[in-house]
């Protein structure tokens, strides 16, 4: 990620502080927006109860009540913790128009939200696991 976009959160670091922090794999997705494969991650298949914090920063971001298995192998989830705490980017990689979700706080990558997704939101939060710590609770 550019500096400059870097700006626009509360967290600010550089790569080189965030390559300390993070696994290859996790900086590879969370800043340098990658994506991990399928049915061979942490989450897609995970049911605890809990919530899904930010891997970088620790923002809550989703809550395990709206995880759903949707199939892709990836977690995904049909709504965020609360309203604020994902930003939308228009994505246009690969000839696609895809909207992508980057956690507000620091900017990571988390992946992609799409619009088939089950009710009541119609939503599909579909998430990296290396985008993710989950915290149990209960
Ligand atoms: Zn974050």
């Amino acid at each position: 990620m550019l500096m400059s976009d870097q700006e626009k959160y509360n967290i600010k670091k550089s790569d080189e502080d965030w390559k300390e922090e993070l696994s290859a794999e996790e900086f590879e997705i969370t800043r340098l927006k990658g994506t991990e494969r399928p049915f061979s991650n942490k989450y897609w298949d995970f049911k605890d109860k809990g919530i899904y914090n930010c891997r970088c920063c620790g923002n809550p971001l989703f809550d395990s009540e709206t995880k759903f298995d949707s199939g892709t192998g990836w977690p995904s989830f049909y709504d965020s913790i609360k309203k604020d705490a994902i930003n939308t980017i228009m994505d246009t990689k690969f000839g696609m128009i895809r909207t992508e979700a980057v956690c507000k706080n620091c900017g990571a990558h988390l992946g992609h939200i799409f619009n088939d997704g089950p009710a009541p939101t119609g939503m599909r939060f579909c998430m990296n696991s290396a985008s993710l710590k989950f915290e149990p609770q209960g």
